[in-house]
């Protein structure tokens, strides 16, 4: 990979204010991925293909990174940017909406990482589940929403995304099958993993 130029597109992307993964959430994960060493990785939420870049780091050799955007214009940036950073035959990216592609996926991932719309969490937990492997991990970013999901008070627009963050929380505590911890980090990380 090169370094120099993912430097730059964090850069370039923090500028744009595109919600990128935050420096301390990556270094929590990379504790993480760094012993699993992933022989294929889904992400939901690609944006400009930073963090998936970022993960291509931690494949095994032949790994491969599938990644899921809906909009045409970062699909485009992404694929500029995974280029740049020579990383193309390691991540592949699936234009459309997530909660449309899912359900059509049929191969296990050792990782999950969500990172996209909040309101669709619980979808993407139950999608997640049914396509992770035995010993498989689900990280999703921006868990805690800036406080709002422990906090009391939110704005009207917030309430579904806090609700379904709430939601996926619980379904992850509750589940007899994963063993989870709720970060702080960041936006807030969830990371759970399958205990088999
Ligand atoms: N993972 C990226 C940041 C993702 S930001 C990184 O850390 O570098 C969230 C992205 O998810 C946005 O680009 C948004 O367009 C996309 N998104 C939101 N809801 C989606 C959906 N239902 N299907 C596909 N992409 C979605
Ligand atoms: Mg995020």
């Amino acid at each position: 990979m090169n370094k120099e130029e993912l430097k730059k597109i964090k850069e370039k992307s923090l500028e744009e204010h595109i919600p990128i993964l935050m420096d301390e959430t990556l270094a929590v994960m990379d504790k993480i991925l760094k012993e699993k060493k992933s022989e294929k990785i889904l992400e939901i939420g690609t944006a400009v293909g930073y963090s998936a870049i970022c993960f291509s780091e931690y494949l095994c050799e032949n790994g491969r990174i599938d990644t899921i955007e809906r909009e045409e214009e970062r699909v485009k940036q992404a694929l500029e940017n995974i280029k740049k950073a020579e990383v193309e035959e390691k991540i592949h990216i699936l234009q459309g909406d997530a909660v449309e592609i899912l359900p059509t996926l049929k191969e296990k991932y050792d990782v999950v990482f969500i990172d996209a719309a909040k309101g669709k969490y619980p979808f993407f937990l139950e999608q997640a589940l049914r396509l992770l492997k035995e010993d498989g991990i689900i990280f999703a970013d921006n868990i805690l929403y800036k406080g709002y999901v422990m906090g009391e008070y939110h704005k009207h627009k917030q309430r579904t995304a806090v609700r379904n963050l709430r939601e996926y929380i619980k379904e992850v505590t509750d589940n007899p099958g994963l063993n989870t911890q709720i970060l702080e980090v960041g936006d807030g990380l969830a990371i759970s993993r399958k205990i088999s």
